[in-house]
């Protein structure tokens, strides 16, 4: 059990300037101020991370599309910001803060692989980065994305700890399009989103599985509008877990984005703010259990008050607070279990499902 859940921010992801974008600084600032409020000292402990290096981000990302942005925020030269496509802006700040988003992953490897002491080893931690990263692929801005942090922190893990299974679970209300690009044909990572379907970016659905060694480990569950909390549980039963146990991963990674949540503006599901306490505690109990680590990366969420409710949530969840009920009866929307069905039939030859 850690003392405190380590959590990764800095004032330069607020430097990431987007005005009146839905993407914006107070959404940092709305968790930053509840954690203040609602969490007594030293259950969290703040830490800033350090910029990634150019060797880290290539991991994930190609030579020019880093000197691209790196150029872009560069010519910007203290100005004002600009959009880089319709969905995307950038501003002076932008590069150290998506430098600094990138190595928020890196550093929570590095304290947990990169010590020896037993006691030591910081098991949880979620890090609230801007940019966000999971529409990001390896040679463009996608929704609000720069880099892909998750993705980065994934391929770190394997070479830098030389992990063999690592799982990315996405619960954020649009579809990693970014993630799934990266690991498509590969089965060292794991890959598994629930998102609203249809909605942005348009991919994800259930017959993208993977292709060749990456067959079978990539899982979507794409979900009709106004899906709630009994379809959330219920893709965890009778999809998310089962394939997690199967696969026993060596580490857990959450693209952890809270634009599902009820109050959220962008999108039309109906999570509470319960369910998103629920998820993580089940996810956690899930590591727990096998002694295994989880590290939290927040994508969207915008609504300020959802937001920052459902982040506290997933904290107490990570801090062991959480005991999640199984799910019994479930009285689920049928365009659900219908879509549940075709995942688990288009995966029916990778993984078995009661
Ligand atoms: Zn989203």
């Amino acid at each position: 059990m850690i003392s405190a859940l380590p959590v990764y921010y800095c004032v330069e992801f607020l430097d990431h300037d987007t005005g009146d974008h839905p993407e914006n600084a107070g959404r940092l600032t709305s968790i930053i101020n509840a954690i203040d409020k609602d969490l007594v000292i030293g259950v969290v402990e703040l830490r800033d991370p350090r910029p990634a290096s150019k060797g880290y981000i290539l991991l994930n990302h190609d030579d020019s599309y880093y000197e691209m942005i790196k150029e872009e925020v560069a010519a910007l030269s203290g100005g004002s910001g600009r959009n880089l496509d319709p969905d995307t802006i950038i501003s002076p700040g932008s590069f150290i803060a998506a430098e600094k988003a990138v190595g928020a992953g890196i550093d929570m490897l590095h304290n947990y692989y990169g010590t020896t002491d037993e006691n030591g080893k910081e098991s949880r931690a979620i890090a609230l980065p801007r940019p966000p990263g999971h529409h990001a692929i390896a040679n463009r801005a996608m929704g609000f994305c720069l880099f892909n942090n998750i993705a980065i922190a994934a391929r770190a893990a394997i070479r830098d700890y030389g992990l063999e299974r690592v799982a990315i679970l996405d619960w954020d209300v649009h579809h990693g399009n970014g993630t799934e690009n990266s690991f498509y044909s590969e089965k060292e990572i794991l890959y598994i989103s629930t998102h609203q379907h249809p909605a942005y970016p348009g991919t994800g659905r259930s017959d993208e599985i993977g292709i060749g060694d990456g067959e079978g480990f990539n899982v979507n569950i794409p979900l009709a509008p106004v899906s709630g909390d009994a379809e959330a549980k219920y893709c965890f039963a009778s999809v998310i877990m089962p394939v997690l146990e199967q696969y026993d991963p060596q580490i857990l990674l959450i693209s952890a984005g809270y634009d599902a949540h009820e109050r959220d503006p962008l999108a039309s599901l109906t999570f509470s703010t319960q369910t998103f306490r629920w998820m993580a505690g089940t996810v956690d109990k899930f590591c727990s259990e096998r002694g295994i680590p989880m590290f939290a990366f927040l994508e969207g969420g915008y609504d300020y008050t959802a937001l920052a409710a459902s982040v506290i949530e997933t904290m107490r969840a990570m801090r062991g607070e959480v005991d999640p009920d199984e799910p019994e009866y479930l009285h689920v929307m049928d365009n659900v279990k219908r879509a549940v069905k075709e995942t688990q039939s288009a995966l029916s030859n990778n993984w078995k499902f009661s």
